[in-house]
């Protein structure tokens, strides 16, 4: 669609929108009240920076005091047709409806997402994305539909049936989070299966960050013997909303369903073409929870600019550069484990896994921050080793971590999304 083309949609869709959830939610009509905002006012997209955020926060305590799913709900109980909670770690889950339609343009978009990353008819995708309360399983499962994929169920977990399936009936594709990718690959090396020997040819791997990473999608792509793309997709939101394409440009949005915004944190403001900042995204036409100006949290920026692979949507390059929920403050320094990752996966003596684990140091009452890594060869020189990951830790970090080393294989594996900061620090 050319860009004057899809502005136009969007702007129809939006002012839709946003009188539906004025007049059908009471947390939506308090919140626009209070900004001073009628829905008739928004006539651009330029408008839209006047209309609220809404945050995990507001959609937490919304629900505790108006339970079970908060005033949020726009569509009535008959058009809904499954509920998605969040997986997050900390706090209540917060609850999101698809309704039938949204069924049908979740299965749209993703089948979408997955095509632009080369699937076609007649691949057989395992789709190792967990099923369930999870989005990204159902959604893949039922684009798989859309395609007219062969699709293996399986889920995460299984590794050695999901090893097998690799063999026989030999799948093309594979989905899950690339954690998980990288321990198949492991577990493949072990058993001296050689990529080269099996049909997989595309991987495409969400959920958690990495793939964006040149040092993780290369290991994936050479353990597994396949061309790795990389997810992105948030349970408020919606799964699997945009994908890589072909040319690997960054993450297409899906801006005929979505309205993306890049919001400077200080200001508030919309940051311009190529900036980083939060991502902040309004559902067009989403039903049954429709998020407008959600604060998402995780840190990119945008190009407009039409990509080499002809697609006019928007593309966030490097993908997802941060996400404002596990950033360290460690002596006065910021950073973001995806950094940490970075540096020990371009070491080749080091396995895939790591933790970053912050303890106080009791004498002094002091924050003490720890990389643990495996080292993959017995015969390595430990303190060499130690050494240059030092080094490198702290051109990337600006503050220098402690190091452990251990064997290969003592860290815990996960076929989920994988929990890298361990924080034990005494609480005051
Ligand atoms: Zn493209």
């Amino acid at each position: 669609m050319e860009l004057v083309e899809l502005g136009k949609a969007q702007l129809e869709r939006l002012q839709w929108q946003l009188r539906r959830c004025f007049k059908d939610s009471e947390f939506y009509r308090g919140k626009f009240k209070k900004a001073g905002v009628n829905p008739q006012d928004i006539r651009s997209l330029d408008d839209m920076e006047n209309v609220p955020f809404v945050t995990k926060q507001e959609l937490r305590d919304e629900q505790i005091e108006f339970p079970p799913f908060g005033r949020y709900v726009v569509s009535p109980q008959r058009d809904w047709a499954e509920l998605h909670p969040s997986t997050g770690t900390t706090g209540v889950p917060v609850n999101t409806i698809w309704s039938h339609n949204d069924v049908n343009n979740i299965s749209n978009w993703t089948a979408r997402t997955m095509w632009q990353f080369g699937v076609r008819p007649g691949d057989i995708v395992q789709n190792g994305f967990s099923y369930g309360l999870w989005v990204a399983g159902m959604s893949t499962h039922y684009a798989c539909r859309e395609i007219g994929c062969f699709v293996i169920p399986i889920g995460a977990g299984l590794t050695e049936r999901q090893i097998d399936y690799f063999v026989n009936p030999g799948s093309t594709v594979l989905l899950g989070t690339p954690s998980f990718a990288l321990y198949l690959a492991e577990r493949m090396r072990e058993k001296g299966i050689s990529p080269e020997n099996l049909s997989l040819r595309l991987g495409c791997f969400g959920g958690e960050g990495g793939t964006e990473i040149p040092s993780t999608r290369k290991k994936i792509e050479r353990g597994l013997g396949i061309e790795a793309f990389d997810y992105y997709g948030l349970a408020e939101i919606g799964p699997t909303i945009s994908s890589e394409c072909k040319e690997k440009r960054g993450l297409h949005w899906c801006e005929d369903h979505l309205f993306i915004e890049v919001i400077d944190p200080e200001t508030r403001k919309r940051c311009a073409e190529g900036d980083i900042g939060v991502l902040v995204i309004t559902h067009l036409t989403k039903e049954a929870t429709p998020m407008i100006r959600y604060w998402t949290n995780d840190y990119a920026r945008l190009n407009l600019a039409r990509c080499p692979c002809g697609r006019t949507h928007a593309r966030s390059e490097g993908g997802i550069l941060g996400r404002a929920d596990d950033m360290i403050i460690y002596k006065g320094a910021k950073f973001y484990p995806v950094q940490v990752e970075k540096v020990v996966r371009s070491f080749e003596e080091l396995g895939d896994e790591f933790r970053i684990e912050m303890t106080t140091d009791e004498s002094r009452g002091t924050d003490v921050c720890t990389v643990v890594a495996e080292v993959l060869d017995r015969k390595t020189d430990d303190k060499m080793l130690e050494g240059k990951l030092k080094k490198r830790l702290k051109e990337e970090l600006l503050v220098t971590p402690a190091i452990r080393l251990e064997p290969f294989g003592a860290l815990e594996r996960t076929t989920f999304k994988a929990k890298r900061i361990e924080d034990r620090r005494k609480k005051q």
